[in-house]
């Protein structure tokens, strides 16, 4: 058992709102406060895989906003037990 991969570039999720259980947390660079973003509450909308891409975060107390770059990595793994041969 195997998997094939159908695309060596990246590829975009055609989803609107891709929520993720993960939060994002950050320092501010201007305050030093921190900063989370829920990915679960505050979705991405169609994210790129395997490509990197600006995630905006505002600080909630100086209102400051910046990006950070991240990148959505997507991983499969076969539970199946694997056939003797
Ligand atoms: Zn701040």
């Amino acid at each position: 058992m195997r998997f094939e991969n159908k695309n060596d570039n990246f590829y975009t999720i055609d989803v609107k709102r891709f929520y993720i259980p993960v939060v994002f947390v950050a320092t501010c660079p201007k305050c030093g406060e921190e900063v989370r973003r829920d990915l679960n509450d505050w979705y991405l909308s169609y994210p790129p895989v395997g490509k990197p891409f600006v995630l905006d975060l505002a600080c909630g107390e100086c209102s400051y906003e910046w990006g950070e770059e991240i990148r959505l990595l997507i991983s499969l793994e076969i539970c199946s037990k694997e056939e003797e041969s």
